[in-house]
């Protein structure tokens, strides 16, 4: 069993549960964090374990300090150290409505679901790892093509992608002394949970061009580049974004 450990927000459902068992197959031992859902999480946990990895589920929300704090205290107690965080949990938000509508209370549960929880998530995360003495410590944002791309129905969460394209950067800059690699993942269009309410427009969508590479994308793509990178397949670089996206952030003509 290799002994390094992961530590996946939101890793019940779509792409982090996917990003645990991929972990998983290539023996890395997984927290799996969730929120609310506790079949799923332990249905993740199944799959965890049926292709021979051992993983622990953990609730906590990402975006309570509290539970933060418990999160991390809980992995050490478990497994003694963190080699590899993914801040993958985020939210959309409730409702979908005009930006002239967004309300004060939807911006600030999705920014402290989405930007201000993995954003002090990581602090407490890198700080024990720095303490530890991990080698080769990583850090993955599972950020989103929404970084760069204006959706006028969920302005929140755009701007918590776009917040998190800096947070990539400014924990790569600081973190680089320390040996500690940042990335960013930005997914473009994943058949999940998330995506369910509008699988249907964006069917339509990428039948008429959206993306060069014309169809959805699965959890398991995403996972495939986390796997890489927490295989150490990108040593020399940091604060890079990866775009998993079929290739929708190319401009075109
Ligand atoms: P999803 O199917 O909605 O799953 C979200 C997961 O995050 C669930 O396991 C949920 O927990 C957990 N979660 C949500 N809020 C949380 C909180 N406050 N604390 C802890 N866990 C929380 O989402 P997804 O499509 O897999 O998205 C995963 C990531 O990819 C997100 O960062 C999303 O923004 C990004 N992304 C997705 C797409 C896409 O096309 N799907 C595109 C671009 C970016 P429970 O199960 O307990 O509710």
């Amino acid at each position: 069993m290799n002994e390094r450990v992961a530590l996946v927000t939101g890793a019940a459902r779509g792409i982090g549960r996917a990003i645990a068992v991929a972990l998983a197959k290539e023996k890395w031992r997984v927290v799996i964090n969730y929120r609310a859902n506790e079949d799923a999480a332990k249905e993740a946990l199944k799959l965890v374990e049926e292709v021979g990895g051992k993983g622990i589920p953990i609730q906590a929300d990402i975006a309570d300090s509290a539970d933060r704090a418990r999160l991390v205290a809980q992995t050490l107690e478990t497994f003694a150290r963190i080699d590899l965080l993914v801040n993958n949990a985020a939210m959309g938000p409730r409702r979908r409505v005009d930006l002239l509508e967004m309300t004060e209370s939807s911006y600030d549960e999705v920014m402290a679901t989405n930007l201000k929880g993995p954003l002090f998530l990581t602090q407490l995360v890198v700080r024990r790892m720095i303490e530890l003495k991990i080698e080769k410590a990583r850090i993955i944002n599972i950020g989103s093509i929404s970084a760069y791309t204006s959706s006028t129905s969920r302005g929140e969460y755009c701007l918590s992608k776009a917040g998190m394209g800096m947070m990539t950067a400014l924990f790569a800059h600081r973190l680089a002394e320390c040996g500690i690699n940042v990335y960013e993942l930005r997914p473009g269009f994943i058949r999940t949970d998330m995506t369910s309410p509008v699988w249907d427009k964006y069917e339509r969508m990428i039948a008429d061009g959206l993306t060069p590479i014309a169809r959805w994308g699965e959890p398991e793509e995403v996972a495939r580049a986390v796997v890489a990178i927490a295989q150490d397949c990108f040593p020399l670089s940091t604060g890079e974004v990866i775009n998993v996206d079929s290739g929708f952030h190319l401009r075109r003509l």
